[in-house]
């Protein structure tokens, strides 16, 4: 089948790392690919990670069975009450299905999957409506399923926040029962996340139109550093009765990127039935899960297990936590600050008053580009920096740059 096979484009992400790893300037800034970096511009393991691996590497009972094919149970039950707070009447009531999948990827996939099998509902739509921008792979792993995709707007170009209006409008005018994906927090790419008076005008608009939510949450705890605050969204969606799902990715806030921890969460309205029709789609993902994956990986969800079942590790993971977010919110005030003192045409308020990984500077796709050429300093054509990427070290470099190439 070969000659009918045609060459496809490299992944614009992972082209560029490699493009940064063959430049050789020491002066080299790699702003793209979203992973935390300590302020040596190293990948950190958190200290609660090196202890929950020492915890296991002496473990007698330790080996490398299979598992179960929903995943770690000790996991998926922790990684629900992460999401929803251990006292949810949610939770009480059975109400909700978790399955362990291969980190966040794997969960949108799987949450993809399950609604392009059952998402049937007479009259209801199909398509799944995603932000403008949103992360790359919504689109791919949605289309992949056979699943419509549009999009709502979500980025105001002038004030480079949120544009509230014209989500409202787009969300307004979709058919009643669509799905919507809604990023829970740090919205990736922009940084814009919607306010908490925000999100309960979409909880209104979304119950009049009988929407179904499907959040993806790649950043609890990594975005303000309090794993409550950051998972306030879902929590008041499921409150307020909604039937939904949840892709979770421990990716970022265990920094475990590739050892492809996540897991999938199904959550139904109450009702006197609720827990049954639970009990069925937990059973669907069963199979769904066997015929892709057949079980999840064990080493990943045994870290995150570990820590999340343990009160003495739980905290010192809250404290790594705010090390990453404090690190990051600290890189913004000083990118920010510098550009001010060195008087900047434009406005940078955008960089501290977005949140997570990345901020979506504005700068133009000319402006990227002799970035990378004149300064080798690296990030995607849409101008979304990573914070993470950035240190002591080099953001007085990054900033001058910035500079240069915004005057011309
Ligand atoms: N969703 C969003 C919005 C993301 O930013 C990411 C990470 N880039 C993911 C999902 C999933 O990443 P992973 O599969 O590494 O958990």
């Amino acid at each position: 089948p070969a000659e009918v096979v045609p060459q496809a484009p490299e992944d614009p992400l992972f082209g560029l790392m490699r493009a940064y790893k063959a430049d050789e300037s020491p002066n080299k800034v790699d702003l793209g690919i979203g992973a935390y970096r300590d302020d040596n511009a190293k990948p950190w393991v958190l200290p609660v990670v090196k202890k929950a691996d020492e915890i296991l590497r002496n473990d007698p009972e330790a080996n490398h069975e299979y598992l179960p094919i929903a995943g770690l149970a000790s996991l998926t039950s922790k990684a629900a009450e992460l999401l929803l707070g251990t006292s949810a009447p949610a939770l009480a009531e059975k109400r909700t299905a978790s399955v362990q999948t291969i980190s966040g990827t794997g969960a949108v996939h799987l949450g993809a999957l399950f609604l392009a099998k059952f998402y049937k509902i007479q009259g209801a739509n199909r398509t799944v409506y995603v932000s403008n921008p949103t992360w790359a792979n919504h689109h791919q792993i949605f289309t992949n399923v056979g699943l419509p995709i549009a999009t709502y707007p979500y980025f105001n170009k002038e004030t480079k926040g949120l544009d509230f209006e014209g989500m409202k409008a787009a969300l307004a005018a979709a058919p009643d029962g669509s799905v919507i994906l809604l990023h829970a927090c740090a919205h990736n790419p922009t940084g814009v996340d919607p306010t908490p008076e925000q999100w309960r005008e979409l909880v209104s608009l979304m119950r009049a139109k009988k929407h179904f939510p499907f959040f993806d949450t790649a950043y609890q705890g990594f975005a303000s550093g309090d794993l409550d605050r950051d998972a306030g969204a879902i929590r008041l969606f499921v409150e307020e009765g909604f039937e939904l799902v949840i892709a979770q990715s421990f990716a970022k806030n265990f920094g475990l990127y590739g050892e492809r921890a996540g897991c999938f969460h199904y959550v139904a309205s109450p009702s006197a039935d609720a827990a049954e029709l639970t009990t069925r789609v937990a059973s669907q993902l069963a199979i769904l899960q066997r015929s892709e994956i057949s079980n999840p990986p064990i080493y990943g969800a045994r870290i995150a297990s570990i820590v999340l079942n343990d009160s003495a590790l739980f905290a010192e993971w809250q404290e790594n936590l705010r090390t990453m977010s404090g690190r990051i919110i600290d890189m913004r005030k000083q990118l920010r600050g510098k550009l001010e003192e060195l008087g900047t045409p434009g406005t940078w308020n955008h960089i501290t008053d977005q949140i997570g990984m990345f901020s979506f500077t504005g700068l133009n796709e000319t402006q990227v580009l002799k970035l990378r050429t004149d300064y080798h300093i690296y990030m995607t054509k849409n101008g979304r920096v990573s914070m993470a990427g950035l240190n002591t070290r080099n953001v007085g470099y990054v900033a001058a740059a910035i500079d240069k190439v915004v005057r011309e």
